[in-house]
């Protein structure tokens, strides 16, 4: 057992990263040790996105040169879990990939063990490992010691009709407090400095241990969401400097997240998914609130936190969205001066009901210009918005090294470089910038 080897390719969002930190324990339990190296690996384990149809395609794409190396080594385990088998109904995608030996979505992964130790008896005899209530329960082999992620939730309600995510990762489970709170304890007790919070909806938390909450909680006010609460409990662990959280929903940035955001643990920075600035289009998506909705909570988070950078989700070329509608994202872009968007092209998904209950009209070179006029927009306003940082001095998470050069994130979430030595990596630095392009700021550790 000791000799026996994984691979884990993880595709898609930050909850799919962690899902794997958490694939990795099981599989460690098993004595199994992870390689990079597909010839060397005994299983080769596949966390896969459906977000779009692209994303699904690579991994087709993959499956056919994994379906050569099984037939000159019939004995690798080849596993598919994530989005596509989790949204696989009625099988048609495992159909597609007959030589696929295990296929299950996220929250099957609890009994992993079993089940390779059913397909493998030879490879798995005897292999214990305990079963969980529920795979968030299972500790992760956390990627990096000095920054993690940790999720307070998974799956979604909210049924957006573009979305598979309610049919991947199925409806909202809310991790209790306590393991919350107690993992982020260890986790800064072990060195980590910094910790995002994972879940589709994230800022729309309801768990059943409320009593966990301090007594002098002040945010713990509001009995349909407990978010800004578990945030304040967070930013009492001293020595966690920064928090951040993704991804929000616009309908629960309340007051008691907008105060939580205030906190000195907050990172100056908020990724709130807008989708589109036209109210008909975000009507048709079901996403439940109005241009004006949003507008207002950016005015309201501006208010307090004058500096904060600000990023988006949007989709271009949904289903029936004229050239006015689209125009209408690109002033709400301008109006809420976003540091990065994150555009997409409309694909459809099967099984959504965008797809039952519209047409994908707007053709792929209209859709690809819309992104292309987005893209140009969101370019120029990330270079006037970083050259405004020239001369200030950021903090730096410091998490990448080569060639003389380290990088890291600033509490704004940009990107910086400056001239350092391997041994800064997992630290915070403050650097003084002396230029700055689209994506990078340059300068001098102080
Ligand atoms: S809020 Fe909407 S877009 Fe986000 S995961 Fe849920 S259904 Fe998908």
């Amino acid at each position: 057992m000791a000799s026996k080897h994984y691979k884990i390719n993880t595709f898609g969002c930050q909850m799919n990263k962690s899902d794997s930190e958490r694939i990795k324990t099981l599989l460690g339990d098993l004595g199994m040790s992870e390689t990079e190296d597909d010839e060397t690996a005994d299983l080769i384990m596949y966390n896969t996105c459906s977000v779009r149809q692209t994303a699904e395609d690579r991994i087709y794409g993959q499956m056919r040169e994994v379906e050569k190396l099984k037939a000159v080594k019939p004995e690798l385990v080849v596993a598919i879990t994530g989005c596509m088998p989790g949204r696989d109904h009625d099988g048609k995608i495992r159909n597609r990939m007959p030589w696929v030996d295990l296929f299950f979505p996220t929250n099957e992964m609890v009994h992993l063990a079993r089940r390779l130790a059913e397909i493998r008896p030879e490879m798995f005899d005897g292999a214990t490992a305990e079963e969980y209530e529920h795979y968030l329960k299972i500790a992760p082999v956390y990627t990096t010691r000095y920054s993690a992620y940790v999720p307070i939730s998974t799956g979604c309600n909210k049924m957006c009709a573009y979305c598979v995510v309610p049919f991947s990762r199925g409806r909202q489970v809310d991790r209790p407090a306590q393991d919350i709170i107690s993992e982020v304890r260890a986790l800064v007790e072990n060195g980590c400095l910094e910790i995002t919070l994972l879940g589709q909806t994230v800022n729309w938390y309801r768990p059943k241990d409320i009593e966990t909450f301090s007594p002098n909680n002040p945010l713990k006010v509001n009995p349909t969401n407990y978010f800004g609460a578990l945030l304040w409990e967070l930013n009492q662990i001293s020595g966690l400097t920064r928090i951040h959280f993704t991804a929000p929903h616009p309908n629960h940035m309340t007051p008691e997240v907008i105060a939580a955001m205030q906190l000195p643990g907050h990172l100056n920075f908020l990724h709130l998914p807008v989708q589109s600035g036209n109210n008909e289009v975000l009507k048709r998506m079901y996403r439940p609130y109005t241009r004006e909705h949003f507008v207002d909570t950016i005015h309201r988070l501006k208010e307090r936190l004058p500096n904060l950078a600000l990023g988006t989700d949007i989709i271009v070329g949904f289903s029936g969205e004229t050239e006015a509608q689209f125009n209408d994202t690109v002033s709400l872009y301008k109006e809420c001066d976003f540091d990065i968007s994150y555009t997409a092209m409309y694909s459809v998904r099967s099984g959504t009901r965008a797809s039952e209950l519209y047409k994908d009209d707007v053709s792929s070179a209209e859709k690809k210009r819309r992104w292309l006029e987005l893209q140009v927009l969101m370019e120029q306003t990330a270079v006037r918005k970083n050259q405004a940082f020239i001369g200030k001095t950021v903090s730096v998470m410091v998490d990448h090294f080569a060639k003389g050069i380290c990088s890291g994130n600033s509490r704004e979430m940009k990107r910086v470089q400056f001239k350092g030595d391997k041994t800064l990596i997992g630290t915070i630095q403050d650097v003084k910038v002396d230029r700055a392009v689209e994506w990078v700021l340059y300068g001098t550790k102080t």
